[in-house]
């Protein structure tokens, strides 16, 4: 039998009467790469609050880890769940080691493996700086690091590589293998379609909150009717 991960039917979610999402029907299996693509207001950061379970769907359902995303259940195995906001707001008179250890404690997760984890996004020898002198990069490193606290069964990256310098945006996909090879499943939203060639399994696109296609690369290059600026980055 299939392992969903992530599963969502019929999940529409209203602002008043702005539509962020509508009638969205999507599932993860475990150890799946998918990758969310839309112009900006698409609704892909709401779909992922909605998988998060932050808020919950006008109408639909969401499961996540075969549980209500919204639900008690779901608080309880929060451990589970990696995310990396689109915006991250780190304490800037915190060393980075701090930083990791105040979520790891927030997580319920030991700090002995921060040192590890550091190491493994490239900032270890950054870790007893103060984090108001680290670059961008640096501070999207150590934001991922707090998402990887605790191997989460599913990662929620919310733009992830936005403004990041090549070298960083190299070891993001590199830990994406490892956590599908780990069989870890991904969500990650994007603007920059490019540069996901063979990093994800599936590339879903959304648009005015619905979704418009959902395939591979290859098959969406052959797909008609999505926006131009998304088939140009294909
Ligand atoms: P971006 O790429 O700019 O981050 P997005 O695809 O992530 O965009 P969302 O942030 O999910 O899109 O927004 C979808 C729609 O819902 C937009 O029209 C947005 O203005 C609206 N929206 C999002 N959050 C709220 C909110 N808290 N209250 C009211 N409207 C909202």
């Amino acid at each position: 039998m299939t392992e969903f991960h992530v599963s969502l039917s019929g999940v529409t979610k209203n602002y008043g009467k702005q539509r962020a999402v509508n009638n969205m029907d999507l599932t993860l299996r475990a150890g799946e790469c998918v990758a969310l693509a839309g112009h900006n207001g698409a609704g892909k950061s709401t779909l992922i609050k909605l998988i998060l379970g932050l808020i919950r769907p006008s109408s639909g359902k969401v499961m996540l880890l075969g549980h209500e995303a919204s639900g008690r259940a779901a608080v309880r195995m929060r451990g589970n769940i990696g995310y990396l906001p689109e915006t991250v707001a780190l304490h800037p008179s915190l060393t980075g080691a701090e930083t990791l250890a105040f979520y790891a404690r927030l997580k319920r997760q030991p700090v002995s493996a921060n040192a590890a984890l550091l190491s493994r996004v490239g900032i270890a020898q950054a870790a007893q700086r103060r984090v108001g002198v680290y670059s961008k990069g640096m501070r999207q490193r150590l934001a991922l690091a707090q998402a990887l606290l605790g191997k989460p069964k599913v990662l929620l990256f919310d733009e992830p590589t936005t403004g990041l310098d090549p070298a960083s945006r190299l070891m993001f996909y590199e830990i994406v293998r490892e956590l599908r090879n780990g069989g870890s499943t991904v969500l990650l939203s994007t603007h920059a379609l490019s540069e996901l060639d063979g990093h994800t399994d599936r590339i879903v696109v959304m648009k005015n909150g619905s979704k418009i296609a959902d395939g591979s690369m290859s098959q969406l290059r052959h797909t008609a009717g999505l926006p131009i600026r998304i088939r140009l980055k294909l």
